[in-house]
């Protein structure tokens, strides 16, 4: 690859999913299993109705657009993206086109690429409304409105990515940055977020910073995983290639593909002859919208703190290793989780590993976010509280916890029900002790008169056995030698 060089750009689509109702309507913006429930006749594109802008969506809008150190206009305004398509009543989509200016332009984000600090220009952020979605069968084919009019933010960045560990890692800082801001839970596997790749190649020795010099481009719509992007691009840059060096890539065609993933490779699918016209207008049914500095002032400072700053905090604060800090970060939901076992007075330092080992393990091969994991926070935070306080060991906690994981049972009531508690009661520790020395005269003897100091692990044996290992041992362990020395 040192003959050329790869300039990859981004569309990202990311639902925002946190707000009570859709973009333009009062319907509730939610997930449902049954079809077509939470509609209003505004989604339904039903005469008459006209759309009313949530406040809430642009809100969060203005917060991804101030995260992403966009420019934000002065007057808020929609635009008509003309098409017809069955997910689509209107025959048109809500958008925002840059003219005369979306929601953010003229961005730039850092990002972290295998511990490499990144730069990449956003281009424009926008605020749009998602289209209905559609299952099809093999004689028809069934529409759900559910979707349709929920908020969508379209992010587009320059073709700042060399590779493919780039655009990955910088999407992935997008997810977290959608998490912690509290705009999306950007989840991919709920179709939340669905990406758009550009790829083109271009000779190394040439100036980058003169589009003429760029490649064509190829852009390869909706794909849908983060895995599936980094195949994509790896495979479109080998692709392209191979064209540079048989002498055919001058005659491609700018051209859109897609992604099998069955074949593992990309597919032709329109070229830009084929391009379709979507005779943009700025939408008539949204007056213009003034953005005070005093709102977008108020918005900034509404900002949580972000996935960089807890990994700061927890590693410059709590202490914690960088690596284990960029665990816990990695997901809203796992830091949260963190968060309130140490706000139950657990130490950062013992809930951390507890979290990254058996929590975690188990949460990834259940596939299932920690969340909805059956051990939450607060009894992981009891148990560790039982660990802390003496009650019962580390490895009882550890067993308990693995037979609660794979007999989905709360570990308290694994030690409760096996009597794991360790006897800590003083008085009738000493009571056995007792009647151990009692009984044992000669090892007694031993240890007073002939200097076998071993001999009282002979008595802690014993008392493990009779207690089935219930007894704290540094408890018993005090206890037989102040007896044994009390016998001299
Ligand atoms: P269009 O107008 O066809 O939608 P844009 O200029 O809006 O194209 O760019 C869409 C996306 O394609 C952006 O993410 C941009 O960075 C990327 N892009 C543009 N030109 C190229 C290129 N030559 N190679 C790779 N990506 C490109
Ligand atoms: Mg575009």
């Amino acid at each position: 690859m040192t003959k050329y060089k790869a300039m990859i750009g981004l569309e990202m689509h990311c639902e925002i999913n946190k707000t009570d109702t859709k973009v333009f309507s009062s319907a509730k913006n939610g997930y449902s299993s049954k079809s077509n429930e939470f509609i209003r006749p505004l989604d339904m594109a039903f005469p008459g109705t006209l759309p009313v802008v949530n406040k809430e969506a642009v809100r969060k809008a203005l917060m991804a657009s101030i995260i992403l150190n966009c420019k934000q206009p002065e007057y808020l305004y929609f635009e008509r993206k003309n098409y017809y398509y069955p997910d689509l009543p209107k025959g048109y989509q809500i958008t925002q086109e840059t003219k005369p200016a979306p929601i953010g332009v003229g961005g730039v984000l850092t990002y972290d690429c295998k511990d490499e600090e990144k730069t990449v220009r956003i281009n424009n952020i926008h605020l749009e409304e998602d289209s209905a979605s559609m299952d099809h069968f093999t004689k028809m084919s069934l529409i759900d409105y559910n979707r349709a009019g929920v908020p969508l933010l379209e992010l587009v960045t320059e073709p700042d990515f060399r590779n493919s560990d780039e655009a990955v890692a910088f999407l992935e800082t997008m997810r977290a940055i959608y998490q912690y801001a509290g705009i999306s839970d950007a989840d991919a596997k709920k179709g939340q977020i669905r990406c758009d790749v550009n790829v083109s190649i271009m000779d190394s020795d040439l100036d980058e910073s003169n589009p003429e010099n760029w490649g064509t481009k190829v852009e390869m719509k909706n794909v849908n995983s983060f895995g599936s992007v980094k195949e994509t691009i790896d495979y479109e840059i080998a692709r392209q290639i191979a064209l540079k060096e048989s002498g055919q890539y001058d005659e491609m065609e700018q051209q859109t593909r897609r992604w099998d993933d069955e074949a593992k490779e990309t597919k032709y699918m329109r070229g830009k002859v084929d391009a379709i016209d979507y005779k943009y207008f700025i939408e008539p049914n949204i007056p213009k919208f003034k953005l005070t500095k005093e709102w977008i002032d108020e918005i900034k400072s509404s900002i949580p703190p972000l996935q960089r700053e807890r990994k700061e905090k927890y590693v410059t604060e709590y202490g914690l290793k960088p690596y284990d800090a960029k665990i816990l970060v990695k997901d809203r939901n796992v830091s949260d989780y963190f968060e309130r076992v140490i706000t139950s007075g657990i130490k950062p330092i013992d809930a951390v590993n507890w979290i990254t080992t058996v929590i975690l393990g188990a949460v990834n091969k259940l596939e299932i976010s920690i969340d909805e994991f059956f051990i939450t926070s607060d009894i992981l935070a009891e148990l560790i509280g039982l660990v802390d306080s003496g009650k019962i060991s580390k490895n009882q906690a550890k067993n308990a916890l693995y037979e609660a994981v794979q007999n989905e049972k709360n570990p308290l009531d694994i030690i409760e029900e096996q009597g794991m508690e360790q006897i800590q009661d003083e008085s009738s520790l000493k009571e056995m002790v007792c009647t151990l020395l009692d009984e044992h005269p000669k090892e007694v003897d031993d240890y007073l008169n002939k200097g076998l100091t071993n001999v009282v692990n002979f008595f802690l044996g014993q008392v493990m056995k009779q207690t089935q290992g219930k007894a704290n041992p540094a408890k018993t362990m005090e206890l037989l030698k102040s007896e044994l020395e009390s016998r001299r």
